[in-house]
């Protein structure tokens, strides 16, 4: 069966056509996903029985489970998805088999479990997450992955300890939002979208672009293009891609460090590009689009908090419109780093405010249900292991 998601509007109205059916109730289906939370055909009254069996029979509307599902008090809420192929065993998706040697790696990190199939061959879980997150002002953003595992390998992230197992479709990208949606009291309204999950949203732009464009459509979710963020850890050339479709939306790039030894310590991508690459591009998107860039910070006890580290940062930013975001670690088992303390936070922020930066200190969020990037599939598979 086909993932309805994956469909555009266009090849769904061909399909309509094709099947002696008038093209606008491709739209009507639109809606239904879309703008009413639908979760089955059934449901979609307005489409006649016959043709709501016909698309039954060939489309699927989720092609992902639901394998966890988290509250926290403070309104946060995460799901932990199964995909389709890893429902079926990876057999039909030979890239998401491993080679023999890189699974004790897999395992040490516990962020996937391996299971034998019948022809010897090991299958890797497709697992996804993605967060719904409130605020005080009723805002409900959602947070979503955009591939199954990362391949950029920082030293403290979570997702990078299990490598990248493939790129994520539009469709599950939308999938995603859906589900998130779906788990809304009907007066909350989805009103942003951070592409801060699992991934690296610029290495799977071709798929992700399409699936932000049907967030931001009027007959998609409707959310406003200013209010969609893309983070990367700084690769340049989907950067300028993105500056030169000039799309709007916000761009937050992964800093972490000021100088390019330290960066390339936590961030490997660095290696090859370094800062001054990565600071060029993201100007340059500054000046194509008019949209001032989030630089986001992770602050690293005794590692990157230093008052040394904060001025040369200061020196880096000066002169650029731009905000950086402090987030302080959220800790992974099994990492040798450390928040830092509430007094070396506000002493850095001092030293950026002082030097004429706009910092501001990103507040955890939902960290009982271990809400932070590529965690909850890190626990969850340490805890079946
Ligand atoms: N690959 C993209 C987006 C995914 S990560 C990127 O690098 O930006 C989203 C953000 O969470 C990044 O800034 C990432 O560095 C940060 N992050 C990852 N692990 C974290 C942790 N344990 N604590 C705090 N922030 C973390």
């Amino acid at each position: 069966m086909l993932p309805i998601l994956d469909q555009s509007d266009q090849q769904l109205r061909t399909w309509m056509l094709e099947h002696g059916q008038r093209p606008y109730r491709a739209a009507q289906i639109r809606k239904w996903l879309f703008e009413k939370r639908a979760n089955s055909w059934e449901q979609m009254t307005d489409l006649p029985c016959e043709l709501r069996a016909q698309l039954a029979s060939e489309f699927a509307i989720w092609s992902a489970e639901i394998a966890i599902h988290r509250k926290d008090d403070d309104g946060t809420e995460k799901l932990l998805l199964t995909l389709a192929d890893a429902q079926q065993g990876s057999r039909h998706s030979p890239s998401a088999v491993r080679p023999e040697h890189e699974t004790s790696e897999t395992d040490m990190a516990g962020s996937q479990r391996l299971s034998l199939l019948a022809d010897g061959t090991r299958s890797v879980p497709a697992t996804i997450e993605c967060v719904l997150l409130r605020d005080d002002k009723g805002h409900c953003s959602m947070c979503i992955s955009t591939q199954v595992g990362c391949a950029m390998k920082c030293a403290f992230c979570a997702t990078g300890l299990g490598g990248m197992t493939r790129n994520l479709t539009t469709g599950e990208i939308l999938e995603q939002m859906l589900q998130l949606q779906r788990l809304l009291k009907p007066e909350e309204r989805l009103s942003h979208v951070v592409c801060m999950g699992m991934g690296e949203p610029l290495a799977n732009l071709d798929r992700l672009m399409p699936a932000l464009a049907s967030a931001s459509a009027k007959d998609g979710l409707g959310i406003g293009v200013r209010k969609i963020t893309i983070s990367t850890v700084g690769l340049p050339v989907g950067i300028r891609r993105l500056a030169e479709q000039n799309c709007q939306y916000h761009l937050a790039v992964s800093l972490h460090a000021p100088n390019d030894e330290l960066r390339t310590q936590l961030m490997p991508t660095n290696r090859h590009i370094g800062i001054e690459a990565v600071m060029a591009a993201a100007d340059e998107y500054f000046e194509k689009t008019g949209r001032r860039v989030t630089y986001e910070y992770i602050l690293l006890a005794g590692v990157n908090d230093g008052p040394t580290e904060a001025k040369q940062l200061v020196a880096l930013l000066h002169g650029r419109p731009s905000l950086v975001n402090l987030i302080p670690y959220n800790p992974v088992r099994g990492l040798k780093f450390h928040t830092p303390r509430p007094g070396a936070v506000a002493r850095f922020v001092e030293i950026l405010e002082q030097g004429g930066l706009n910092a501001a200190i990103r507040h955890r969020k939902g960290a009982r249900i271990d809400a932070a990037c590529g965690q909850l599939r890190r626990s969850s598979a340490t805890a079946a292991n």
